[in-house]
């Protein structure tokens, strides 16, 4: 399939643009580098700079390309941000992709992949997160994905598209040679943070709370290597017939690992000290995220190749490690 990546130098979007190489598709990159990377393209993939909003420069791409189906990985993610600069995420986050939506249909492509979070669901009234349970975005970031996730929904009940949507836990890792792997500027996340600090670039790390109703008392996430959530957005695709199908998945491995087991492996695996500052909660912090991704193992055949928290500290560690200087310039 030829494959529209919208922010394909992204973090996530890069891995996929890899995968779909991999399983013999041809990725063409819209990104506007607003924070993704040009080195993290492969070399020979199609790119256009261009912004999701930029309606003219969409309709060139979409006349040049003849696409058969838009992964949409572009938008902007911090929940600190989004709920002091709300209006920068809805304009981003819903009417930009609105705006692309606009621009598939008029030109007759009917496939839809939507990179979700886990955010929608606010705070869960219970755990494993199953597709179905109710969502209730607590911060502006969640809410902009479920816009969406809305938009789709009705979009596909008006048979206009076909669409799949997937629920990102805690995206993490890096490619497994190394290559490319996560690089946000600014960083706010806990692994590259951690790796960061033992690596002696960062002054050391704060824990967000200790006092939570955790093992350990601190926060526990779903760490889901970002190879893996490439795949099934890839597995996805033969689902996606004729326009009508609007499917929901929810990505993690169902394992809750905590602040301190992540810092952990960060130790064991790179031999160094992570020195830790214990502080007060983040604000907007469940206590504890975790998926159910039965769905997506039935449905899709979907089965993570990294099952904890080790291995997948392992590829980001191999990234952190080389990664070129000066890296995140080149970005802008
Ligand atoms: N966290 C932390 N210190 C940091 C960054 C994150 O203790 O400097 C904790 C955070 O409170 C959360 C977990 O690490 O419990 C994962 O946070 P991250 O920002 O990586 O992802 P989020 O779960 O917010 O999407």
């Amino acid at each position: 399939m030829k494959v529209l990546v919208a922010g394909g130098a992204g973090y996530i979007g890069s891995h996929c643009v890899r995968q779909l190489l991999a399983a013999g598709h041809t990725p063409v990159v819209v990104d506007n580098f607003a924070y993704g990377h040009r080195g993290s393209l492969p070399a020979g993939v199609k790119l256009h700079d261009a912004g999701l909003a930029d309606v003219a420069a969409l309709d060139r791409i979409f006349a040049a390309e003849r696409f058969d189906l838009v992964m949409h990985f572009a938008a902007f993610c911090y929940v600190g941000e989004s709920v002091h600069t709300p209006l920068k995420y809805y304009l981003n986050n819903v009417s930009a992709t609105y705006t692309l939506l606009d621009a598939m249909v008029r030109h007759d492509v009917r496939k839809f992949v939507f990179s979700s979070t886990c955010a929608t669901f606010g705070v869960p009234a219970s755990l494993p997160l199953v597709e179905d349970m109710p969502q209730a975005p607590i911060n502006p970031y969640g809410q902009t994905k479920l816009d969406v996730e809305n938009a789709l929904r009705a979009l596909a009940h008006a048979k206009t598209i076909s669409c799949a949507v997937f629920r990102y836990f805690n995206a993490a890792g890096a490619a497994e040679d190394g290559s490319i792997g996560e690089d946000h500027d600014p960083e706010t996340h806990l692994i590259p943070l951690a790796i960061g600090a033992a690596q002696g670039l960062r002054p050391g790390l704060q824990v967000f709370g200790t006092d939570y109703p955790t093992p350990d008392g601190t926060c526990l996430r779903d760490y889901v290597h970002v190879d893996d959530l490439s795949r099934a957005h890839i597995a996805a695709f033969d689902k996606l017939g004729t326009p009508g199908t609007a499917l929901f998945y929810n990505l993690g491995t169902g394992t809750p690992t905590s602040v301190l087991e992540v810092i952990r492996a960060v130790e064991k695996v790179s031999g160094l000290k992570v020195p830790v500052k214990f502080g007060p909660r983040r604000e907007g912090d469940p206590p504890a995220l975790f998926a159910n991704s039965a769905k997506a193992q039935a449905e899709l055949g979907w089965k993570p190749k990294f099952m904890s928290i080790e291995p997948i500290v392992e590829t980001a560690w191999r990234w952190h490690a080389r990664k070129p200087a000066g890296y995140g310039d080149r970005a802008k």
